[in-house]
């Protein structure tokens, strides 16, 4: 093959890729390559094209024997860690370098293995407590009767633990699974948060709401979740015997119509560091408050999935001392 066909051949390939003489001439380059290392990288060393000493050492050693070598090699892309796999071929006499950017895979890969580390260790601390009176029932508190009825008791607290742990990760896996699916449910927003208020055992008289009724395009029971979620940490969160405002305001936005609902407490407020990462699963501000309120981690992760389904936004305002505002933006139309 000429080297005028060899390009040809190589500009055919989506993915960037390289081919090189012996081990120390870049012959040519396709667009996505050049994109990659370089515009003026044909005829030089393949040094000066590839920084990383194990693409360098597959290269020659492809030149030199042969064969098939696999490098992985990292590099800096507008600030961001870029992670490519590049596979390093002997192709009739010169060697064929092909570059495949595995920053996503390897990134989805360490976020489903944190995700499982963290629902093990989510899972077990219950499980454990569990085993330990069960053990302790069985033994050392068989015949006392004051004793089993509190570690009954505890039992159960730990067993509904569990349940709402299995509970948030369905629903957050339904969602997750649902979250490029448009709701087209009529959905009466006003009518809507009156029936969450008035779900709450108890507190309900702790919520003030205020605002028009108002219909969007939605998905209710979601929709219910979003705003139970939020309520129930503003009453969770917020200071004793004080009053959580729900409010539903219109609002224009870039994208046109839409209406506000702010959920707004006095608790003690969210230091602004940690506003940032609330609607990852698992980050609590403080682990074992949020545990002893049997909080699971995963409310504002779900709420999160379910305003972005809608194609609205959430956003979080606080100040530690005075209280916090979780607003979340739904498009009307
Ligand atoms: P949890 O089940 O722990 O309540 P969430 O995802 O609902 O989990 O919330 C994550 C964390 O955000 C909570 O652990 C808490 O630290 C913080 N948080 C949520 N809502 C409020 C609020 N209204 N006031 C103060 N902190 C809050």
């Amino acid at each position: 093959m000429t080297l005028a066909e060899l390009q040809r051949l190589l500009s055919g390939l989506p993915l960037p890729a390289m081919l090189v003489r012996h081990d120390d001439q870049i012959l040519a380059v396709n667009a996505p390559g050049r994109a990659l290392l370089g515009e003026e990288v044909v005829g030089r060393h393949p040094a000066m094209a590839v920084r990383t000493p194990s693409v360098l050492e597959a290269i020659s050693t492809v030149a030199r024997a042969g064969g098939v070598q696999e490098a992985r090699m990292t590099l800096r892309r507008e600030g961001q860690e870029a992670v490519f796999q590049v596979t390093v071929s002997e192709q009739g006499g010169i060697t064929l370098c092909i570059f495949r950017d595995v920053t996503e895979e390897e990134r989805a890969g360490e976020m489903r293995r944190d995700f499982v580390a963290n629902v093990s260790h989510e899972l077990r601390t219950p499980l454990t407590a569990l085993m330990g009176f069960i053990e302790t029932l069985k033994h050392a508190a068989k015949d006392d009767p004051k004793a089993r009825e509190m570690f009954l008791s505890i039992m159960e607290a730990e067993a509904g633990r569990m349940n709402r742990l299995v509970r948030d990760l369905l629903h957050l896996s339904r969602v997750e699974a649902e979250e490029r699916v448009r709701p087209k449910e009529a959905v009466e927003l006003r009518g809507l948060l009156e029936g969450v208020i008035s779900s709450l055992a108890g507190m309900a008289d702790r919520v003030d709401l205020s605002g028009d009724p108002v219909t969007l395009p939605g998905d209710r029971d979601q929709l219910v979740q979003v705003f139970t979620n939020l309520v129930e940490n503003a009453l969770k969160y917020g200071a004793a015997g004080q009053v959580v405002r729900v409010s539903l305001t219109p609002e224009e936005t870039v994208r046109g119509p839409a209406v506000r609902v702010e959920v707004a407490d006095e608790g003690e407020g969210i230091d602004p560091v940690h506003l940032p990462r609330l609607t990852e699963r698992f980050y609590r501000v403080e682990s074992h408050r949020s545990r002893v309120m049997g909080g699971t981690g995963l409310g504002l992760a779900i709420v999160k999935h379910i305003v972005s389904r809608h194609r609205g936004w959430l956003r979080v305002e606080s100040v530690v001392g005075e209280g916090s505002r979780f607003s979340v933006v739904l498009p009307l139309g």
